[in-house]
């Protein structure tokens, strides 16, 4: 039982980005013990017929999709189920307000922010798998958890493992955190091979199971570079002790160094339900279906430093981070506007590096360049000017391929 312990009651949950592969995940866990939780809210952006026939099994109280053009099917779906619909961002942001005790953030991209600081803002236990919300305004998110008393549960499996073994009240015993990082489906192709991945290849991951969009920054290891950041933040770390790691069994899930010499490390099998299953049991640790390690079977455990001539994108989420300002977010806004003219193969594998990099140029020697983004209208107004360039950027690349 994972219900209220003092009161005996069902923990009051919320899923932004329930259809996804990380909230698909969270329900496949909650379903296994439904007297213990109470569904409040489920989000998602269009797919209204999977949204209502989650919200229909887990009896929630309402259903909110971000896409207005998807609010017909929905009512449709919900019709004589007695559960609210709603639709469009206000709604979705309406949604994780809405008292719950637990909040699983996992929209993807930085249409993540505003409805987790939504349920930041009312001091919930939020477990964080919208990475792109502390790549995007890391500063502003952050000081909104503090302010509100919010607990913040990394689930991100790098940094569920490193929240594991991090001894908050020793930080300065921490000599540098170690993110390790698969390598994604293209390890070790060549920059030929890369130039012509196609969508296919590129969300084909050799460990894990993800959403599209997670699957091709793994692919450019955009996604450990977003990590360092988001790492950056929640742990409070320099860019000096965070270091990257490719590990191609994805069995470390990542480490912390203590100054004795000490390196603490927590292991399992490539499943989110484990960070997941950490992150709704915490403080407390909770049975999850997930395969067991066999060491023996595993045999070895390998470790390498990342390829920065194949894998630019490391170097150009580590200078936007030193740049500061407003680089970050753009850097962002222009990956994720690249990666989705990637997956309409309208640009290629290669040109995502080359867009986020002109993109953070051109937004950082413009006017935009010297603002701060501590406020949330100055994050929306360097993301949606960076979307445009990057989109202007993708174009040009396309017709010069063509
Ligand atoms: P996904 O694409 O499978 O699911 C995304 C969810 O967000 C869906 O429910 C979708 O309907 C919703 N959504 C998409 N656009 C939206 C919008 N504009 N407004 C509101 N909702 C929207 O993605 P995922 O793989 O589950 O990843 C979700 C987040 O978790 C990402 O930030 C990703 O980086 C992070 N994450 C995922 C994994 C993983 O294993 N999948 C691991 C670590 C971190
Ligand atoms: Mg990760």
């Amino acid at each position: 039982m994972n219900s209220d312990l003092t009161t005996g009651c069902p923990r009051r949950i919320s899923i932004l980005g329930s259809t996804g592969s990380i909230g698909k995940s969270t329900i496949d866990l909650i379903e296994r013990d439904p007297d213990a939780y109470h569904v409040v809210a489920l989000t998602a952006n269009g797919s209204a017929e999977a949204l209502a026939a989650q919200a229909i099994a887990l009896k929630a109280e309402v259903a909110v999709v971000a896409d207005p053009a998807a609010f017909v099917r929905l009512k449709e779906a919900l019709a004589g189920s007695g559960i609210e619909a709603a639709a469009g961002p206000d709604a979705v942001r309406e949604a994780a307000a809405r008292e719950a005790d637990w909040v699983m953030a996992a929209i993807v991209g930085a249409a993540g922010l505003e409805p987790t600081l939504a349920a930041v803002e009312r001091g919930a236990t939020v477990a964080l798998a919208n990475k792109e919300c502390l790549v995007c305004a890391g500063d502003l998110f952050m000081a909104e958890v503090k302010r509100y008393g919010a607990t913040l549960l990394p689930v991100d499996s790098e940094h569920n493992a490193i929240f594991q073994v991090f001894d908050f009240d020793r930080k300065d015993r921490i000599e540098k955190i170690l993110l390790t990082a698969s390598g994604g489906p293209f390890r070790d192709w060549s920059r030929d091979q890369m130039a012509v991945a196609t969508p296919e290849q590129a969300i084909a991951h050799p460990n894990w199971s993800m959403g599209a969009k997670i699957s091709v920054d793994s692919a450019s290891m955009f996604n450990k570079g977003l990590e360092f950041i988001e790492a950056h933040h929640i742990f409070g770390l320099g860019a000096d002790r965070i270091e990257i790691l490719v590990h191609p069994q994805s069995v470390v899930h990542s480490m912390v160094a203590y100054v004795d010499g000490s390196v603490l490390a927590q292991l399992g099998s490539p499943d989110m339900r484990t960070p997941i299953a950490y992150s709704l049991a915490w403080p407390d640790r909770m049975v999850a279906p997930v395969p067991r390690l066999d060491f023996a079977a595993l045999g070895r455990l390998d470790f390498r430093a990342p390829d920065p001539e194949r894998f630019p994108a490391i170097r150009i989420v580590r200078e936007a981070l030193e740049r500061g300002g407003g680089a970050p977010t753009a850097m962002n806004a222009a990956n994720e506007v690249a990666v989705d003219r990637f997956l309409n193969r309208e640009v290629g594998f290669l040109d995502i590096p080359v867009v986020v990099e002109e993109t953070i140029e051109e937004i950082m020697s413009g006017p935009l360049g010297t603002q701060t983004v501590d406020r949330l209208d100055a994050v929306r107004a360097v993301d949606s000017e960076a979307r445009i360039v990057a989109a202007r950027r993708s174009a040009r690349r396309r017709f010069a391929a063509a």
